[in-house]
């Protein structure tokens, strides 16, 4: 099968040129700026972005784990919607632990999933021996986490050490979620000793010394085993100069940000309580800090890329209990690449570092690229076409996530995604997603399946 998306604005890291993208069999065969003969089918791009499907690599579908709250067939149609065209998954509530658990949910996914889809594996103290088999078996990254939270055992230091070393050995990249127990524990008695149980508790719970504290360990240990270690959700200034001096001193370092940290302000916890209680919490507190923010995606080293930690809960299972006993996270699936695309639109990030951040880098850091987050010939012809005139509100209606609801209702997003293909087949179009459950391919170091040869 033949297509060609003609006229479009292809847009990539290097640059943006109009251009024609050739596409046969489900990869990109060519991208040309005069016409080359006939195509079975065309699409008609002029006025359009052309990008290269965004990959997404921070998201936790729930499902096996907790499907209440999300599950694949909405939270892949969420990602179909807004040009997501791969996800990497892991779930706190059914961590995968060892290869077989790994192999069950492949399957599991793979029958549900309207995208492709890499899967990450925990570091729990009982896996760390599990590495070669994990990895082996296809695993994208390693989470481990310094503090418990979600229900994952926070790791002390020898088990960070020896989970590092586990994963150098074998080149994985380990995910870190650095909050520093011990701190936040101490926050949390005192909190608690005070009868305290407003919105406002939660940055001082989950305080800027706690991700400080651990983002300096996790760096140092990283360092002292040589492990690939990328920082999860870095949520202001501060952690970001931390990762870039690690990596001045030649540490593997990498920073991974979400868009909460560029948009949402600290105070917000005051009014929306359990709708902002995430982990760690918004830190900007003035319009200044969220532009230090967005400074630092654009030109900073320490933002190699962009995720959603997706996150959801219903709005109700948000408010059951209290600011200490729901949930953490937010849903930003439906949402990520509209705020992105909205900042780009209006001047604040070039696309072409859009593309890098959103699709080019988290594939290469997660050793699906170039196949995946990039368009050039060879690769999958996963790609968004993107109206830069469009807009569109952040509404209930607009959520296809089983969350039903955003952080950023209410705001009109510019730019809007009018088209997403996988592999050279519509997974959305006209605003419907057409991309069917099961539709979505494993990747990422899986043995036996065709075209693995990344
Ligand atoms: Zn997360």
């Amino acid at each position: 099968m033949d297509l060609r998306i003609e006229g479009g604005t292809v847009v990539s890291p290097q640059g943006s040129r109009r251009a024609d993208v050739h596409i046969r069999d489900g990869r990109i065969a060519a991208i040309t700026t005069s016409d080359s003969g006939e195509a079975e089918r065309r699409v008609d791009a002029d006025g359009l972005l052309v990008l290269p499907g965004f990959v997404d690599a921070h998201v936790h579908l729930m499902d096996p784990g907790d499907p209440e709250r999300e599950d694949w067939e909405h939270g892949t149609a969420a990602a179909a919607a807004i040009g997501v065209t791969t996800v990497l998954e892991h779930t706190h509530g059914a961590p995968v632990l060892a290869a077989d658990g790994l192999v069950a949910k492949r399957e599991h996914v793979a029958a549900r999933s309207r995208v492709d889809f890499g899967l990450g594996a925990h570091f729990f103290p009982e896996s760390i021996d599990r590495v070669p088999t994990l990895w082996g078996e296809g695993a994208v990254f390693f989470k481990a986490f310094t503090c418990t939270t979600h229900g994952v055992p926070g790791l002390g230091e020898e088990e960070l050490l020896r989970a590092f070393r586990a994963a150098a050995a074998v080149g994985a990249p380990v995910l870190v979620h650095c909050e520093d127990e011990s701190t936040v524990d101490a926050a949390e008695q005192r909190l608690r000793a005070e009868g305290r149980a407003d919105g406002e508790l939660l940055p001082e719970w989950r305080n800027r010394t706690a991700e400080r504290v651990a983002t300096e360990r996790v760096l140092r240990l990283a360092g002292v085993a040589g492990a690939r270690v990328v920082v999860a959700h870095a949520s202001h200034p501060e952690i970001l100069a931390m990762i870039e001096d690690a990596r001045r001193s030649g540490t593997r370092a990498l920073g991974e940000t979400c868009p909460q940290y560029l948009t949402l302000l600290e105070s917000e916890v005051r009014e929306h309580g359990p709708l902002r209680k995430f982990t760690p919490p918004a830190r900007a507190r003035t319009d200044a800090e969220l532009e230090e923010m967005w400074d630092a995606v654009c030109t900073g080293t320490a933002v190699d890329y962009i995720s959603s930690d997706h996150a959801p809960s219903t709005r109700a299972q948000k408010m059951e209990g209290d600011m200490w006993t729901c949930h953490f996270g937010l849903p930003g699936l439906d949402t990520t690449s509209g705020i992105l695309i909205d900042a780009a639109v209006r001047g604040t990030i070039p696309f072409e570092r859009l593309v890098k951040l959103y699709s080019e880098q988290p594939a290469r850091i997660y050793g699906l690229g170039p196949r995946k987050g990039s368009l050039s010939p060879g690769s999958d012809a996963d790609l968004v076409l993107v109206d830069p005139g469009g807009s569109w509100e952040v509404e209930p209606a607009a959520i296809r996530s089983k969350a039903g609801w955003s952080p950023y209702e209410g705001r009109m997003l510019k730019g809007r995604v009018v088209a997403t293909y996988l592999r050279g087949r519509e997974v959305f179009a006209n605003d419907e997603v057409v991309g069917e459950p099961g539709g979505g391919r494993p990747i990422g170091g899986v043995p036996n399946v065709p075209g693995q040869d990344i």
